[in-house]
């Protein structure tokens, strides 16, 4: 695990992603030096060319408190409810969720694949979406709770947080469930897993019911995107 970087990583992603002109006057951006561990970076600033669209976008938003709050009682784990600018590839994905499409993202980087979720998570709440995180330790642990079962079928979006974890025959069925009623309800539904699509299908195939195996391979495979995470060499970076 990378326990102490995740912030480093998601930092720079989310400045590889920024626009480094503005959206609305094609202006330069601005930028900042932020030192973030011992690094220091430099930033685009969002609404720094002064135009008058971009004030007024800015002024429009959210308030950050309101933004923070709203990702709490989604559920979006302390470490992760930083606010973020959208990137590229968040807004990209939001797009794909709001068009009912799921995405699955996966790859041996834990901390990549949760902020990742979150960033998508937290892009849709702050286009006013219902959003409930929910990690599958936690599902496990509300799902004889039927309100809260109910609650992860019917959000609007669901992240479904490292899939593929200490599946059992018993949990397989509940996973299945969970899948089914999402998808006969076409809700979309953000998923992490340390296993590819496939991988996970093997896994699940040696602890539960064939076709309980195969069901919830098929309908994961469809009207998905997958995003495949690439390992992330800390040392190098920090080094
Ligand atoms: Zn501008």
């Amino acid at each position: 695990m990378n326990g102490g970087l995740p912030t480093t990583n998601s930092l720079d992603n989310i400045i590889q992603n920024s626009e480094t002109t503005c959206p609305h006057c094609g202006l330069p951006l601005k930028t900042i030096r932020i030192e973030v561990f011992g690094v220091t970076r430099e930033v685009p600033c969002y609404g720094s060319c002064g135009c008058e669209e971009s004030q007024l976008q800015y002024q429009s938003s959210p308030k950050p408190s309101d933004r923070i709050r709203r990702y709490a009682q989604a559920g979006i784990p302390s470490r992760y409810r930083i606010l973020e600018e959208p990137t590229k590839t968040t807004t990209e994905h939001v797009r794909s969720i709001a068009a009912g499409k799921n995405v699955y993202i996966h790859g041996v980087n834990g901390d990549g694949k949760t902020a990742l979720a979150c960033a998508i998570a937290k892009g849709l709440l702050d286009e006013g979406v219902r959003v409930r995180y929910q990690s599958l330790a936690g599902l496990r642990q509300g799902w004889f709770d039927s309100e809260d079962s109910k609650l992860s079928c019917r959000v609007p979006v669901l992240v479904l947080d490292d899939i593929g974890k200490d599946i059992s025959d018993f949990w397989g069925q509940c996973l299945f469930y969970l899948i089914d009623e999402r998808y006969t309800a076409e809700l979309p539904t953000i998923f992490t897993s340390n296993f590819s699509i496939g991988e996970l299908g093997k896994q699940l195939a040696t602890k539960c019911e064939r076709t309980l195996a195969q069901g919830i391979i098929s309908r994961l495979s469809e009207n998905t995107e997958i995003v495949q995470l690439e390992e992330v060499d800390y040392r190098a970076m920090v080094g």
